[in-house]
């Protein structure tokens, strides 16, 4: 990551006006969100979307010459091309054809996309902006930080010197008193324009029409006043019947902005007249840029059923806290950054590739149902296939993939650490290293690993076997939890066995990109973990539970090595979560914590891969409640701590305040202890309270669940 982008991110943590609009935005949004969507089955409705998306993209060339035809045969003329500079020309062309002097537009991110507002201006046309944020961003010299809410991250006493400015008057920052003044600037700017520009949110290729959907109104003004329209459709907004716009109509307002409806919804079929009798001159470009291409990638073709919502952008932990600016110049968050891979270039996205955290928020609410963090991780192999894994990642993967080796690092760090731990924690650290203990304690390598305690466990002779794959952070930083598992498995007939020959699971690799290495880890853990005749491969850590459960198999398939496959898939189907196999347990009877206990309250954080890959969320709050926990529910329960594996040890800038606001949430609830089923959680939120001096406990369930065994 470069010295520059890293400044760009500092500079937007530090904005307290931009991350204290996003975040109480965003705060707001989740909560307007869930009940604009009430009685309304957001699974299928996302499924018909995406259906209908998907259709369109294998069916553009198609699509597109029948809407080519139906709004030709009504009047419009229609101009497809792929490249964007294309566009430009045609639409100069038109202006000079028309004598065109000043032109109003309406929101498009396609103009955006292609740089129009500049390249009109330098032709010295003049374009007034008529949506209310872009206006204020146009008047900034700014670019939107938002795909909905443009100007988002300005405050109105921002607006109100920019108008006053404006109109050579000095300005209260009085919202309604501003709203007037843009309409009364803008109405001119209607009256007197040449030509309109507008978007389109969607193209029917039955009726050859268009649908504009807005909550300014400002939008039929561009279409219905000047005597030219100019449409600027992206081809991927083509769907092939009338019928289809419904679901999207029902999903994009209660999506984007938390509204049942837009104010205003237009659906424009062929030209309609001018107020002298004639009519209007109506454009309509689709526009490629490698929209189609995009279409015959395996991988990439979901990412055409965006509707361009921005609820992503609206959940995302990261989004909140950096704004849209960091992102570049037209796509912003993680959706922005699948986009400017493909409309500008893959390299662009060397940086802003790296700042998701992979929580998988936007994948939770996209009602186009893409798979926003997974073609981030697609992004990342394709950039490391292109431009090689860089010099110190390649040293440490080539000792991760030595298991031996990397265990014995790992003993060797646990003595040499030594002179920086106090306790259990490593509070400060040397040099270029300090900057590892900013903000968050991390945890001391234990003195003996898992992998060496659990040799002294003695266990019952029992004929169910469990394989318990620990991951890094429980062998090596908290074998405790790994102990509490087995006792608690013991208790319930099931004896433990723990592969010794098993390896880091090779998330970090993978989520940087480095598939083969991961592959490597794959290999290993697949070997070690099918060499016992058990029934079930538990695991006490979310990240890896999901890497044994799905990426292996994804690693291999996108690298399209096929020999591990099968096992892959054997593994995967053996393998459970902890509170799921013991949820399980209990309810079949085999388990039976303490009764009528009354140990006082627990929070309980949402480990992103638990809730949002594994589904994974009710089970450990029963067995808490169940083990006599009164269970008290944190704001954002499910919201990022900010650990991300090593997202926390790259972005500390970043990870730090999400750390913060996780703090407090668990703080507000008043609860002496949180729960949560992930070790990586764990260090970051407990190294988090370490040094802030709360008395707050962070505990794995298995911890607490193992303390209330019944005798
Ligand atoms: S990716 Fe999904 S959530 Fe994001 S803008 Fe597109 S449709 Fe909306
Ligand atoms: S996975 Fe999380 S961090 Fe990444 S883009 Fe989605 S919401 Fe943002």
């Amino acid at each position: 990551m470069g010295n520059e982008f890293k400044e760009s991110i500092r500079k937007a943590v530090n904005n307290a006006n931009l991350t204290g609009a996003l975040g109480k935005f965003s705060e707001a949004y989740k909560v307007n969100r869930a009940k604009a969507y009430e009685g309304i089955d957001f699974e299928a409705l996302r499924s018909r979307i995406a259906e209908l998306k998907s259709y369109a993209a294998s069916h553009l060339d198609l699509l597109s010459a029948q809407f080519a035809q139906n709004a030709e045969a009504r009047g419009a003329k229609v101009f497809r091309t792929d490249d964007p500079a294309k566009v430009r020309e045609y639409i100069l062309q038109v202006a000079r054809d028309n004598g065109v002097k000043t032109v109003v537009k309406s929101k498009s991110m396609a103009t955006e996309e292609i740089h129009l507002n500049p390249y009109l201006e330098k032709a010295g046309i003049s374009v007034g902006e008529t949506d209310l944020g872009e206006w204020i961003i146009q008047l900034a010299g700014q670019t939107p930080s938002h795909m909905v809410m443009p100007a988002i991250h300005m405050t109105k006493e921002e607006v109100s010197d920019l108008f006053s400015k404006e109109i050579n008057e000095r300005l209260s920052s009085d919202i309604p008193r501003l709203v007037k003044v843009a309409r009364e600037q803008l109405r001119t700017k209607f009256l007197e324009a040449d030509m309109g520009i507008s978007g389109g949110n969607i193209a029917v290729a039955e009726t050859g029409s268009i649908v504009l959907m807005t909550n300014e109104g400002n939008a039929r003004l561009v279409t219905s006043l000047p005597r030219i329209h100019i449409a600027l459709v992206g081809i991927e907004k083509l769907v092939a019947n009338l019928a289809d716009i419904a679901p999207i109509l029902k999903a994009l307002p209660r999506s984007a902005t938390a509204q049942l409806l837009t104010s205003y919804v237009s659906i424009i079929t062929g030209p309609t007249p001018n107020s002298d009798g004639s009519m209007k001159d109506l454009h309509i470009i689709l526009m490629d840029n490698r929209r189609t291409e995009m279409a015959n990638d395996p991988k990439f073709k979901q990412a055409l059923q965006c509707i361009r919502c921005a609820s992503c952008l609206n959940v995302c932990p990261i989004f909140r806290l950096v704004g849209g600016h960091v992102f570049g110049k037209v796509y912003t968050g993680g959706i922005g950054t699948i986009l400017t891979a493909w409309f500008d270039e893959l390299k662009k996205t060397e940086d802003i590739q790296g700042l998701c955290i992979q929580c998988g928020n936007c994948k939770e609410v996209c009602p186009g149902k893409i798979d926003i963090p997974e073609l981030i991780m697609e992004i990342r192999r394709r950039l490391v296939q292109e431009q090689g894994v860089p010099l110190l990642q390649k040293a440490i993967y080539s000792v991760v993939n030595n298991r031996k080796l990397f265990h014995g690092i790992l003993r060797a760090a646990s003595v040499a650490g030594k002179p920086f731990t106090s306790g259990k924690f490593v509070r400060h650290l040397p040099m270029f290293l300090a900057d590892l203990t900013d903000g968050r304690s991390l945890p001391a390598i234990a003195s003996e690993p898992f992998r060496d305690r659990f040799k002294q466990i003695r266990q019952p002779e029992l004929k169910e076997k469990a394989a318990f794959y620990a991951g890094c952070l429980i062998d090596f930083a908290y074998p405790e939890m790994g102990e509490s598992l087995v006792r608690i498995l013991n208790k319930a007939g099931i004896q433990v066995v723990f592969p010794e020959e098993q390896t880091c699971c090779g998330a970090p690799a993978r989520y940087n990109g480095a598939y083969e290495v991961a592959a490597h880890n794959a290999v290993d853990n697949i070997r070690a973990l099918l060499s016992d005749e058990v029934a079930y491969v538990v695991s006490a850590c979310p990240t890896c539970t999901v890497a044994l459960q799905h990426e292996f198999i994804n690693t291999f398939e996108s690298l399209g090595q096929a020999e591990w496959l099968p096992q892959a898939r054997e593994l995967a189907a053996k393998t459970i979560d902890f509170s799921t196999l013991v949820k399980r347990l209990v309810d079949e009877g085999r388990l039976t914590l303490k009764e009528g206990q009354r140990l006082g309250k627990v929070t309980y954080h949402d480990s992103c891969h638990l809730k949002r890959t594994l589904n994974v969320s009710g089970q450990p709050r029963e067995l808490l409640q169940k083990a006599g926990y009164e269970l008290a529910e944190m704001f954002e329960c499910d919201m990022c701590c900010g650990m991300g594996g090593s997202y926390s040890l790259k972005l500390p800038e970043i990870s730090g305040p999400i750390l913060q606001r996780k703090l407090k949430n668990i703080r507000d609830t008043g609860a002496p202890v949180v729960a949560m089923d992930c070790p990586g959680c764990v260090m970051q939120i407990r190294g988090g309270f370490d040094q802030d001096g709360s008395a707050v406990k962070v505990r794995h369930t298995a911890e607490l669940l193992a303390e209330q065994l019944e005798d």
